[in-house]
């Protein structure tokens, strides 16, 4: 083992290969995601792409490249549908609900926002939104309008014949493609897409602009082709998204890439997916069932970062399927994990020079340099944090840099931080204490009916005692 830094590999979709990762500046990544569609709170299968997106870049910055980081907002353009049918969500759920549809993209912008922190994911360096951007769409549109879109009732649509290779990303018209495109009236070939969506006589929408197509709104493609290269220049590095992207939008944004450059280059050096968070029903869903959202995970008692433990546990390019157990059994890891990590909190942080440290920061180099291997890397930190007979503040500077790339926030998070506390429950935290409390007095003075007595109060109450347990974690809160 030496300890020479590993070049990072990752798996790019285009190719379906891992490269080395080569950036276009020198020293630095640029990197774009699809971000949420504001129409709705999102699910934690939405939440598992923005980890995804936070570990690679975290391991980028880690690698010691430069990150600029931009996550958009899509508030306008996109359908029910992501192939062209259907209605616009915001629009939708604006009239459905008789709100406004700019409040409504602001009160579920936010929303995604206290998950995103909730995740531990850190803060792109912009969050760009998609109506600030509707001028540039529209300067975006008509270079490119003469050469390849037509114009059909419905408003320009592009035609997807008059770039070459169109739908390799996706492996379209090859048997790992996976053709699901709905036809749509008038358009030349099923897999055109709308570039600009024009107001039907009659109708207003409540976003709209001017536009040389008529009045009405861009389509969803439209945005993050302006977006990326308006913030982070063309090519960049990297785009990622979950796993139906790269079906439809991404080979529509690639073709939109090609034609407003004139070329065949896809935008992006590398384009990776992540793959989806299932239920045991199957497809999750917003409008099916329970809707597994962050704040549900919470108000039943669990920790969000045992959350983004469970994505970790996965590989990234794996489906992952959700459950309360696998939950559970994710929080009692990171419970295992944040009580190691207690011997390292106070000391001062040592550059690691100890052998086995430097040992086990090179195997953690090498599984998060092999395309995002987050489940050893995490293995990893399990031994880092169990090691015993060694300095202190070496153990925490290789806790420090194995955390900054996982992001449990081990050195902060505590103990008592990640105990189950339902939100329904009906008694509160320092009354479960108080009664311990007399029913430890009571055990002390061997009056064994009075300590049974407070047990049961507490079990009527929905507190399991746990005694002598190995985590310490005392009680807990029934779920
Ligand atoms: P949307 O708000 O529908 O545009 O989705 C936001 C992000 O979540 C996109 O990158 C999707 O590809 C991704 N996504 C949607 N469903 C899932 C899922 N079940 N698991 C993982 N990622 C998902
Ligand atoms: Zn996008």
């Amino acid at each position: 083992m030496t300890d020479a830094p590993v070049p990072l590999r990752l798996f790019n979709s285009l190719t379906r290969q891992l490269e080395e990762f080569r950036p276009v500046h020198p020293g630095e990544a640029r990197v774009y995601s699809c971000g949420p569609t504001v129409y709705n709170y999102p699910h934690i299968g939405n939440m598992r792409a923005y980890v995804f997106a936070d570990t690679l870049g975290r391991t980028l910055s880690y690698k010691g490249y430069k990150l600029t980081h931009v996550i958009n907002i899509t508030d306008v353009g996109h359908l029910t549908d992501d192939a062209d049918a259907g209605e616009d969500k915001l629009e939708k759920a604006a009239a459905e609900r008789a709100q406004s549809i700019w409040d409504i993209a602001k009160h579920y912008t936010e929303a995604y926002w206290a998950d995103v922190k909730a995740l531990g994911i850190r803060q792109p360096a912009h969050w760009s939104i998609a109506t600030d951007y509707v001028p540039a769409m529209i300067e975006f549109a008509k270079a490119i309008a003469d050469r390849h879109c037509y114009e059909l009732d419905g408003g320009l649509y592009f035609d997807t014949t008059t770039v070459a290779d169109y739908g390799r990303l996706a492996r379209h018209g090859t048997d790992e493609g996976e053709s699901r495109i709905d036809p749509v009236e008038g358009k030349r070939h099923a897999a055109d897409f709308a570039i600009w969506r024009k107001t039907p006589a009659g109708e207003t929408r409540q976003m709209e602009w001017d536009s040389p197509w008529g009045r009405g709104a861009p389509g969803w493609h439209l945005e993050c082709s302006v977006m990326s290269e308006a913030l982070l220049g063309f090519p960049f590095d990297i785009h990622t998204g979950g796993i139906d992207h790269r079906e439809i939008h991404h080979p529509n944004e690639i073709a939109q890439n090609q034609a407003h450059s004139c070329s065949t280059d896809s935008g992006a050096r590398m384009w990776m997916h992540n793959n989806f968070l299932v239920e045991r029903s199957g497809k999750m869903s917003k409008s099916s069932g329970e809707f597994l959202r962050v704040q549900l995970l919470i108000d039943k008692g669990y920790h969000p970062l045992a959350y983004r433990l469970m994505c970790l546990q996965a590989h990234y390019r794996s489906e992952l399927e959700f459950s309360w157990d696998g939950l559970g059994a994710a929080l009692t890891r990171l419970k295992r994990l944040v009580m190691a990590a207690t011997s390292v909190r106070d000391a001062e942080t040592v550059v690691p020079s100890d052998r086995r440290l430097t040992d086990l920061l090179a195997r953690f180099d090498a599984a998060i340099s092999e395309d995002l291997n987050t489940a050893v890397a995490l293995t990893l930190l399990e031994e880092t944090v169990a090691m015993k007979k060694i300095d202190t503040g070496q153990k925490r500077g290789a806790v420090e840099v194995m955390d900054a790339v996982l992001g449990l926030q081990l050195l902060t998070l505590s103990r008592e931080d990640l105990r189950v506390r339902p939100k329904a429950a009906t008694i509160g935290e320092d009354e479960i204490e108080a009664i311990l409390f007399r029913r430890k007095e009571a055990r002390a003075a061997k009056d064994f009916a009075a300590s049974d007595a407070l047990r049961d109060e507490l079990i009527a109450a929905g507190v399991e005692v746990m005694d002598g347990d190995p985590l310490g974690w005392d009680w807990r809160l029934a779920n």
